[in-house]
């Protein structure tokens, strides 16, 4: 697989196991924080680290984010932040903006600000669960 450039913004858990899988399968990862201990405590799972409010617009441009393959926006609680950062991505001219919804409503937003992939997290997952527990050789569970 072709090395990739990947964003995550926000390193919390699941933008850190997203950006360490990533790191992991050899690709390219820059993560982004407002928080200077979440980038240092995912220094080792991403290419590079940066303290940085992902709504504002001076500071995407200064990492160049319009280059990256693809952003992940994994900032759930601050709603405002979260969109106010998709938006600005699509603004930009980043082609893959991926990003966690914590709501319907939320989700909705995104949506309608152009976010290509809006996951969210535990319903996807619970949805995985009762896949696998469907699966032929899950069925002893
Ligand atoms: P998780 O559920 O993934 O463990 P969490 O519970 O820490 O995350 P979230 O609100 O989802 O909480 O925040 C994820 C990360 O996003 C945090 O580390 C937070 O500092 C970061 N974050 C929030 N707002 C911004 C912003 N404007 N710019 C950059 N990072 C941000």
């Amino acid at each position: 697989m072709a090395k990739k450039q990947y964003a995550v913004i926000g390193l919390g858990r699941f933008g850190t196991s997203i950006a360490r899988r990533l790191y992991e399968a050899g690709q390219e990862v820059l993560g982004i924080d407002l928080n200077e201990e979440r980038v240092e405590d995912a220094e080792k799972y991403i290419t590079h680290g940066i303290i940085a409010d992902s709504t504002e617009e001076k500071a995407l441009n200064s990492v160049g984010i319009s280059n990256f393959d693809c952003v992940i926006v994994a900032i759930g609680d601050d709603i405002q932040a979260s969109i106010l950062t998709a938006m600005l991505l699509k603004n930009l001219g980043v082609k893959k903006v991926i990003a966690k919804a914590i709501s319907k409503r939320h989700g909705q937003v995104l949506e309608a600000i152009g976010t290509n992939w809006i996951i969210y997290p535990e319903r996807d997952m619970g949805e995985r669960v009762a896949n696998q527990l469907l699966s032929p050789n899950m069925l002893n569970y």
